[in-house]
Protein backbone atom coordinates (compact mmCIF):
# COMPACT_ATOMS: atom_id res chain seq x y z
CA UNK A 1 0.00 0.00 0.00
CA UNK A 2 1.39 3.43 -0.10
CA UNK A 3 2.05 4.93 2.60
CA UNK A 4 0.02 8.24 4.19
CA UNK A 5 0.28 11.28 2.42
CA UNK A 6 3.15 9.59 0.22
CA UNK A 7 3.99 9.12 -2.94
CA UNK A 8 4.42 11.61 -5.51
CA UNK A 9 4.18 9.42 -8.49
CA UNK A 10 3.85 9.56 -12.47
CA UNK A 11 0.49 8.49 -13.52
CA UNK A 12 -1.31 9.20 -16.02
CA UNK A 13 -5.35 10.31 -16.00
CA UNK A 14 -6.22 6.83 -18.17
CA UNK A 15 -4.48 5.12 -15.46
CA UNK A 16 -5.84 6.82 -12.62
CA UNK A 17 -9.67 7.29 -14.13
CA UNK A 18 -10.93 3.53 -13.43
CA UNK A 19 -9.08 3.68 -9.76
CA UNK A 20 -11.10 6.94 -8.77
CA UNK A 21 -14.28 5.80 -10.19
CA UNK A 22 -13.56 2.37 -8.14
CA UNK A 23 -13.39 4.85 -5.24
CA UNK A 24 -10.31 2.97 -3.68
CA UNK A 25 -7.29 3.72 -4.93
CA UNK A 26 -3.80 3.06 -3.64
CA UNK A 27 -2.15 -0.35 -4.28
CA UNK A 28 1.12 -0.61 -5.24
CA UNK A 29 0.77 -3.98 -7.19
CA UNK A 30 -0.95 -1.63 -9.31
CA UNK A 31 0.88 -1.88 -12.66
CA UNK A 32 1.53 1.40 -13.58
CA UNK A 33 3.03 2.95 -17.26
CA UNK A 34 4.50 6.27 -15.69
CA UNK A 35 4.03 8.48 -18.92
CA UNK A 36 5.90 11.25 -17.31
CA UNK A 37 2.43 13.28 -15.44
CA UNK A 38 3.03 14.51 -12.37
CA UNK A 39 0.31 13.31 -9.60
CA UNK A 40 0.06 13.38 -5.52
CA UNK A 41 -1.01 10.35 -4.06
CA UNK A 42 -2.90 10.38 -1.26
CA UNK A 43 -3.61 6.81 0.03
CA UNK A 44 -7.45 6.62 1.62
CA UNK A 45 -8.72 9.81 -1.09
CA UNK A 46 -12.29 9.50 -2.02
CA UNK A 47 -12.67 9.13 -5.80
CA UNK A 48 -14.02 12.45 -5.82
CA UNK A 49 -11.11 14.08 -4.21
CA UNK A 50 -8.65 12.05 -6.47
CA UNK A 51 -10.51 13.33 -9.42
CA UNK A 52 -10.04 16.83 -8.32
CA UNK A 53 -6.74 16.62 -8.14
CA UNK A 54 -5.93 14.59 -11.20
CA UNK A 55 -8.43 16.85 -13.66
CA UNK A 56 -5.07 18.86 -14.24
CA UNK A 57 -3.24 16.19 -16.02
CA UNK A 58 -5.94 15.23 -18.09
CA UNK A 59 -3.60 15.76 -20.98
CA UNK A 60 -0.55 14.86 -22.89
CA UNK A 61 3.01 16.26 -24.03
CA UNK A 62 5.30 14.73 -26.10
CA UNK A 63 8.54 15.71 -27.48
CA UNK A 64 9.90 15.14 -30.75
CA UNK A 65 13.81 15.26 -30.11
CA UNK A 66 16.65 15.95 -32.81
CA UNK A 67 19.46 18.17 -34.24
CA UNK A 68 17.42 19.25 -37.00
CA UNK A 69 20.67 20.53 -39.01
CA UNK A 70 18.21 21.73 -41.14
CA UNK A 71 14.62 20.80 -39.87
CA UNK A 72 13.21 19.24 -43.44
CA UNK A 73 10.17 17.46 -44.44
CA UNK A 74 9.94 14.41 -42.80
CA UNK A 75 10.73 15.87 -39.72
CA UNK A 76 7.84 18.29 -40.06
CA UNK A 77 5.69 15.78 -41.22
CA UNK A 78 6.55 13.41 -38.39
CA UNK A 79 6.12 16.41 -36.15
CA UNK A 80 2.63 17.46 -37.37
CA UNK A 81 1.08 13.95 -36.45
CA UNK A 82 2.54 13.90 -33.23
CA UNK A 83 0.75 17.24 -32.68
CA UNK A 84 -2.38 15.08 -33.69
CA UNK A 85 -1.90 12.58 -31.34
CA UNK A 86 -1.00 14.44 -28.47
CA UNK A 87 -2.04 18.09 -26.53
CA UNK A 88 1.37 19.34 -26.87
CA UNK A 89 4.30 18.60 -28.56
CA UNK A 90 7.66 20.31 -27.95
CA UNK A 91 10.45 20.30 -30.64
CA UNK A 92 13.56 19.69 -28.50
CA UNK A 93 16.63 20.97 -30.72
CA UNK A 94 20.12 19.19 -29.59
CA UNK A 95 23.13 21.10 -29.73
CA UNK A 96 25.32 17.73 -30.76
CA UNK A 97 28.44 19.44 -31.15
CA UNK A 98 29.77 16.00 -32.43
CA UNK A 99 28.12 16.51 -35.50
CA UNK A 100 29.56 19.71 -36.68
CA UNK A 101 26.46 21.58 -37.40
CA UNK A 102 26.44 23.03 -40.35
CA UNK A 103 23.64 25.67 -38.24
CA UNK A 104 24.12 27.25 -34.86
CA UNK A 105 21.44 25.95 -32.58
CA UNK A 106 20.03 29.55 -33.07
CA UNK A 107 20.00 29.55 -36.65
CA UNK A 108 17.91 25.80 -36.30
CA UNK A 109 15.77 26.61 -33.81
CA UNK A 110 14.83 29.87 -35.78
CA UNK A 111 14.10 28.06 -38.78
CA UNK A 112 11.84 25.31 -36.66
CA UNK A 113 9.96 27.95 -35.34
CA UNK A 114 9.33 29.97 -38.51
CA UNK A 115 7.87 26.34 -40.03
CA UNK A 116 5.59 25.65 -36.70
CA UNK A 117 4.24 29.08 -36.81
CA UNK A 118 1.02 27.44 -38.36
CA UNK A 119 0.94 24.73 -36.28
CA UNK A 120 -0.96 24.57 -33.24
CA UNK A 121 0.35 23.10 -30.18
CA UNK A 122 3.65 23.30 -30.69
CA UNK A 123 6.66 24.85 -29.27
CA UNK A 124 10.48 24.89 -30.08
CA UNK A 125 12.84 24.58 -27.26
CA UNK A 126 16.69 24.04 -27.25
CA UNK A 127 17.43 20.51 -25.16
CA UNK A 128 20.38 21.34 -23.41
CA UNK A 129 23.22 19.60 -22.12
CA UNK A 130 21.57 16.89 -20.41
CA UNK A 131 19.82 13.73 -21.29
CA UNK A 132 16.81 13.15 -23.04
CA UNK A 133 15.10 11.66 -20.36
CA UNK A 134 15.91 14.02 -18.00
CA UNK A 135 14.55 17.28 -20.53
CA UNK A 136 11.31 15.26 -20.72
CA UNK A 137 10.79 14.75 -17.11
CA UNK A 138 11.54 18.70 -16.53
CA UNK A 139 9.17 19.98 -19.45
CA UNK A 140 6.34 17.43 -18.10
CA UNK A 141 6.52 15.31 -21.23
CA UNK A 142 5.57 11.57 -20.76
CA UNK A 143 6.19 10.54 -24.56
CA UNK A 144 8.63 11.10 -26.89
CA UNK A 145 8.12 10.58 -30.49
CA UNK A 146 10.52 8.88 -33.06
CA UNK A 147 10.17 8.78 -37.12
CA UNK A 148 11.48 5.72 -38.08
CA UNK A 149 12.78 5.60 -41.79
CA UNK A 150 14.07 1.93 -42.26
CA UNK A 151 15.19 -1.02 -39.44
CA UNK A 152 18.13 0.74 -39.47
CA UNK A 153 16.33 3.69 -37.23
CA UNK A 154 14.51 1.59 -35.90
CA UNK A 155 17.67 -0.63 -34.52
CA UNK A 156 19.54 2.37 -33.32
CA UNK A 157 16.12 3.62 -31.27
CA UNK A 158 14.57 0.28 -29.71
CA UNK A 159 17.85 0.35 -27.22
CA UNK A 160 17.21 4.51 -26.56
CA UNK A 161 13.72 3.97 -25.92
CA UNK A 162 14.33 1.08 -23.30
CA UNK A 163 17.05 3.13 -21.60
CA UNK A 164 15.12 6.24 -21.52
CA UNK A 165 12.20 4.28 -20.05
CA UNK A 166 14.48 2.76 -17.10
CA UNK A 167 15.51 6.66 -17.00
CA UNK A 168 12.74 8.44 -16.09
CA UNK A 169 9.69 6.13 -17.13
CA UNK A 170 9.11 8.17 -20.44
CA UNK A 171 8.00 5.92 -23.10
CA UNK A 172 8.90 6.37 -27.38
CA UNK A 173 6.40 6.15 -29.39
CA UNK A 174 7.26 5.19 -33.36
CA UNK A 175 6.06 6.88 -36.44
CA UNK A 176 6.58 5.25 -39.71
CA UNK A 177 8.14 8.01 -42.04
CA UNK A 178 5.51 9.16 -44.43
CA UNK A 179 6.78 7.11 -48.15
CA UNK A 180 7.37 10.32 -49.88
CA UNK A 181 10.24 10.98 -47.35
CA UNK A 182 12.17 7.72 -46.03
CA UNK A 183 15.16 8.83 -47.92
CA UNK A 184 15.33 12.41 -46.60
CA UNK A 185 18.20 13.25 -44.17
CA UNK A 186 19.49 16.33 -43.06
CA UNK A 187 22.79 15.36 -44.95
CA UNK A 188 21.68 14.23 -48.16
CA UNK A 189 19.66 17.66 -48.37
CA UNK A 190 22.77 19.86 -47.22
CA UNK A 191 25.28 17.53 -50.12
CA UNK A 192 22.28 18.11 -53.03
CA UNK A 193 21.31 21.81 -51.66
CA UNK A 194 25.30 22.30 -51.97
CA UNK A 195 25.54 20.50 -55.70
CA UNK A 196 22.88 22.90 -57.01
CA UNK A 197 20.23 20.74 -56.95
CA UNK A 198 16.83 21.79 -56.32
CA UNK A 199 15.67 20.52 -52.90
CA UNK A 200 12.16 22.99 -52.53
CA UNK A 201 10.28 19.87 -52.46
CA UNK A 202 11.68 18.50 -49.46
CA UNK A 203 12.63 21.03 -47.06
CA UNK A 204 10.26 24.16 -45.25
CA UNK A 205 10.41 27.54 -47.15
CA UNK A 206 12.55 29.06 -44.26
CA UNK A 207 15.43 26.07 -44.63
CA UNK A 208 15.58 26.35 -48.45
CA UNK A 209 16.12 30.00 -48.14
CA UNK A 210 18.88 29.65 -45.89
CA UNK A 211 20.73 26.58 -47.29
CA UNK A 212 20.84 27.97 -50.62
CA UNK A 213 22.21 31.06 -48.76
CA UNK A 214 25.13 29.13 -47.50
CA UNK A 215 25.95 27.04 -50.65
P1 LIG B 1 19.54 13.23 -35.01
O1 LIG B 1 18.62 13.10 -33.82
O2 LIG B 1 20.33 12.00 -35.27
O3 LIG B 1 20.33 14.47 -35.05
P2 LIG B 1 17.73 14.32 -37.00
O4 LIG B 1 17.79 15.66 -36.36
O5 LIG B 1 18.05 14.26 -38.45
O6 LIG B 1 18.58 13.21 -36.26
O7 LIG B 1 16.29 13.71 -36.87
C1 LIG B 1 15.57 13.78 -35.70
C2 LIG B 1 14.55 12.68 -35.69
O8 LIG B 1 13.66 12.83 -36.80
C3 LIG B 1 15.15 11.30 -35.86
O9 LIG B 1 15.44 10.75 -34.65
C4 LIG B 1 14.06 10.53 -36.55
O10 LIG B 1 13.18 10.07 -35.55
C5 LIG B 1 13.31 11.58 -37.33
N1 LIG B 1 13.59 11.58 -38.76
C6 LIG B 1 14.72 11.86 -39.41
N2 LIG B 1 14.57 11.79 -40.74
C7 LIG B 1 13.29 11.45 -40.95
C8 LIG B 1 12.48 11.21 -42.12
N3 LIG B 1 12.98 11.30 -43.35
N4 LIG B 1 11.20 10.88 -41.94
C9 LIG B 1 10.69 10.77 -40.71
N5 LIG B 1 11.37 10.98 -39.57
C10 LIG B 1 12.66 11.32 -39.69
Amino acid sequence: MLQQAAAIGKYPWRILRPLCAAGTFCSESIPIIALGLRVEIYSGASGNQMRQKCRFIDMLRAVCPGSFDPLHNGHVEVIARASSLFDEVIVAVSKNPSKKPRFSLEERMDMARETMTLLRGITVEPMGEGLLAEFCRDHGAGVIVKGLRSAVDYNYEVPMAAMNRQLTGVETVFLSADSHYTHLSSTLLKEVSGLGGDISDYVPRAVYKRLKDTR
